[in-house]
């Protein structure tokens, strides 16, 4: 579409728009070649996304789906730049996400301390405390070249309070529990402000 999506600049009608359909945004941050691609990719395949447009700002690393979970419709709007381009620090003042998904790959211990760079950065502004921050351990697959162990992944997940997530986008092992888990701590929090 020549006008690309319009929830960055709010109208008065979006607005009304949004109140109706809950819209929620989802920034995947990580070392460059972890598979935040990929798994966005693999999202596009799950049974719980029953619309999507794929040319819909994708030269910008976009992709917004309609979900719907537990009769319930949400638009998500995955935000997938490299790294080099889009520190965590840009994402968050640019986007203002719902939630970060803070990927590494199991096979790279410098994508793990990125990883934890991230996680640190994302607590100390308080944002771990307010949103959704789930750490995704990725490229499980590759077994015989992991270099970073499940205890070690789970314990940076725990001490900066934040849900832990194996998975592999290449024999899409754990994508749906990810994707539906990202939609539900988004929606607990939601719920919980509400009260
Ligand atoms: P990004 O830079 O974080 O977006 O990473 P990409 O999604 O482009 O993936 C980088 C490379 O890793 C590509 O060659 C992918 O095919 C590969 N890759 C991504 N996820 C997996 C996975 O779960 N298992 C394996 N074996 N390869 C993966």
């Amino acid at each position: 579409s020549c006008c690309g999506s319009s929830y960055n600049n709010v109208s008065s009608d979006t607005a009304s728009q949004e109140e109706q359909i809950n819209k929620f945004r989802v920034v995947l941050l990580g070392e460059s070649g972890v598979g935040k691609t990929a798994l966005v990719s693999q999202f596009m395949t799950s049974e719980y996304i029953h619309t999507y447009d794929a040319s819909l700002d994708d030269e910008f690393g976009e992709k917004s789906v309609s979900v719907l979970m537990e009769d319930e419709e949400s638009e998500m709007v995955f935000i997938d730049h490299p790294a080099s381009e889009m520190s965590a620090e840009n994402s968050l003042s640019t986007y203002e996400p719902h939630a970060c998904v803070v990927v590494y790959s199991i096979t790279s211990k410098e994508s793990f301390r990125t990883a934890e760079d991230i996680l640190n950065y994302l607590w100390r502004e308080r944002y771990t405390q307010d949103k959704t921050v789930i750490l995704v351990a990725n490229k499980v697959d590759l077994a015989r070249s992991r270099a970073i162990s499940t205890n070690d992944g789970k314990a940076l997940a725990a001490s900066r309070d934040c849900k832990y997530i194996e998975t592999s986008s290449g024999i899409q092992h754990n994508v749906d529990e990810l994707l539906v888990g990202v939609l539900k701590q988004i929606r607990l929090r939601a719920t919980r402000e509400r009260k």
